[in-house]
């Protein structure tokens, strides 16, 4: 009989095979028979798999994926870490252990001592370091290896507690159906990345399906967040004939992706993808979007000693410039909350997500608010433009046009804010011309004071990721939780109905850059509820821009005032899945 397990939709897809269940181990030294030699020779053979690990980290951490790139580049750091390199030379010089089980040793203590930590992101790190060192141990002992995640049958459904980026990278070489993980939530790492290779996943399905006997016949479904064991025959049918019909619409999508999304009565509605990185950027393009709706600038900022300098910054923005034309919607950094900052040293809090994060924290530290915002000014110069020009002599903004840069400001949650932002942009430089400054509507407060806001901004840009964790107190990095933070909710609807009303009010462009925007299935329900624009997901791009192209405005609004009237989010989907245009 067939049994339903009901997790949270991670990737969308669906995946139909047969189970496979991976428990990975930090392998052990004991089974690979490796005769320990002279200190000196174990050390010069682990600074000789250091290095290559590097060089392969390196080269994956310019890989064309953003998110695997900036978790390589992560790894990296973990690599030449004084602790990791100083715990291997005190194991083999210390107590004679070869470079294998030196490196087993350590890393087995500082996964052990990071699991120890109560806050999620340093708990969450104990993945990272057991992957780097199973890399490691495989780059010194060929018996130490992936073997379980290669060669898997071509119809596998893989089951795993949680997988970390390396394996998700192996995986996209094998021909798997689908994922279910045990934990995890839809914005954890292994989300996003299975989404960006393709791969249908499910999470938070609980630890039962570890119990799962290999061979057994299941189907991943991504969009619901199912996974049936055992499906019946005509389960099977059925989801055969939707994946079809999921291929089929996605290559008729990509066939029209450079056609403009425009509703059936006209009302043209601008596609933007989010994007980290320039091989973001160029993608981006290549999927059709319409321009770059949010570039989350964190990965400049984190996994180094010091903040990046102006001319850093501006270098940067200026390859993405070069990529596209823009408009270029570049976020002030956005750290704290699960993305701390190693030289901003701040205390520790019981409650990052609420504590000092974006705004917050570049208002605790103006000057990497200016400096971005400089650095952004002086990349959206034409490039004939001489940048130190005396500040008695304006640029007529009218004509002297460089790239279309904008900049977003997150986490702002009241009015002060902004009047703050805008005081210390304008010390910054006047010499240069004054780049739009637009505003997240990521936190309640903000959504329900949307009209003063949008008064003082350009655009806003409303990122539904957090709005649904704030509105629904749920931490969006928590498991337990993840189900409750659904941006469906009607709570959540009503602030962008809010929001949107306060933009149309003031005439300013609001946009929704959060993971729904993603989704074709809510794409008619935010046009209705008057959103301008969406930044999706750079694999989304042609699904949502053909999905505008089949709406009428008309419909769309009576779509949301349908939705608006539900109790819960499941009374929402419903309503959008029987929605046929
Ligand atoms: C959001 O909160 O919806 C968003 C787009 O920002 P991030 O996911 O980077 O917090
Ligand atoms: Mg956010």
């Amino acid at each position: 009989m067939t049994t339903r397990l009901l997790g949270l939709p991670a990737a969308p897809g669906i995946g139909i095979g047969a189970i496979a269940v991976y428990r990975p181990a930090l392998p052990s030294p004991a089974t690979t028979g490796v005769a320990v030699k002279s200190p000196p020779e174990e050390w010069q053979a682990f600074t000789v798999a250091a290095a290559r690990l590097d060089a392969e980290l390196e080269h994956q951490a310019q890989n064309e994926n953003t998110l695997v790139a900036e978790l390589f580049a992560a790894h990296r750091v973990i690599l030449q870490d004084r602790t990791l390199v100083d715990g291997v030379q005190r194991f083999i010089y210390e107590e004679g252990e070869s470079a294998l089980t030196a490196t087993h040793k350590i890393i087995h203590e500082l996964t052990a001592l990071f699991r120890s930590f109560e806050d999620e992101y340093f708990a969450g790190r104990a993945v990272d370091i057991q992957d780097l060192g199973r890399r490691l141990m495989s780059h010194l002992s060929p018996a130490v290896g992936w073997s379980q995640l290669s060669h898997l049958a071509p119809q596998t459904i893989l089951l795993a507690y949680d997988l970390t980026p390396s394996e998700l990278t192996l995986l996209a070489q094998e021909r798997i159906q689908g994922i279910g993980l045990a934990y995890s939530t839809p914005t954890a790492h292994s989300a996003i990345l299975a989404h960006s290779l393709g791969i249908p996943m499910v999470c938070t399905l609980g630890a039962r399906i570890l119990q799962l006997p290999p061979g057994t016949s299941a189907v991943v479904d991504g969009i619901n967040g199912l996974l049936l064991i055992e499906p019946s025959a005509a389960d099977v049918a059925e989801y055969a004939r939707r994946n079809e019909g999921l291929h089929a619409a996605q290559i008729s999508a990509r066939r029209d992706a450079h056609t403009p999304a425009i509703t059936g009565d006209g009302v043209p509605v601008p596609i933007f993808a989010n994007a980290n990185r320039p091989a973001d950027v160029e993608q981006a393009r290549a999927h059709g979007a319409d321009g770059i709706g949010l570039l989350r600038t964190e990965y400049l900022f984190l996994e180094r000693a010091h903040p990046p300098t102006v001319e850093e910054q501006a270098a940067v923005y200026r390859e993405f410039a070069q990529q596209m034309p823009g408009p270029f919607v570049v976020r002030a950094l956005d750290a704290g909350g699960d993305k701390p900052v190693r030289y901003i040293d701040h205390e520790v809090e019981a409650n990052p997500f609420l504590g000092l994060r974006g705004i917050r924290l570049l208002l605790e530290k103006p000057d990497l608010l200016r400096n971005q915002y400089h650095a952004l000014q002086l990349a959206s110069l034409p490039p004939e433009m001489p940048t130190n020009r005396p500040t008695d002599t304006p640029i007529d903004t009218s004509t002297d046009i460089g790239t279309d840069f904008r900049f977003l400001l997150p986490m702002i949650s009241t009015v002060d804010e902004i009047e703050a932002i805008h005081a210390l942009l304008e010390e910054a430089n006047c010499a240069l011309p004054r780049l739009p400054v637009g505003a997240m509507i990521e936190v309640p407060s903000a959504a329900l004071i949307a009209e003063a806001i949008a008064e003082r901004v350009d655009f806003l840009s409303i990122g539904t990721n957090d709005l649904a964790q704030y509105t629904l107190a749920s931490d969006r990095t928590n498991s337990a939780v993840a189900r409750l933070a659904d941006p469906l909710h009607p709570a959540v609807l009503r602030l962008i109905q809010h929001t949107c009303q306060a933009g149309q009010r003031h005439n300013k462009p609001v946009a929704v850059c959060g993971e729904i925007a993603g989704d074709p299935l809510v794409t008619p329900l935010l046009l209705g509820l008057g959103v301008t624009a969406l930044s999706a997901p750079l694999p989304d791009i042609a699904l949502i821009k053909a999905t505008v192209r089949r709406q009428t405005l008309a419909a769309c609004r009576h779509l949301a005032q349908a939705a608006l009237a539900c109790a819960t989010a499941g009374e929402v989907r419903t309503l959008l899945e029987n929605f046929q245009v």
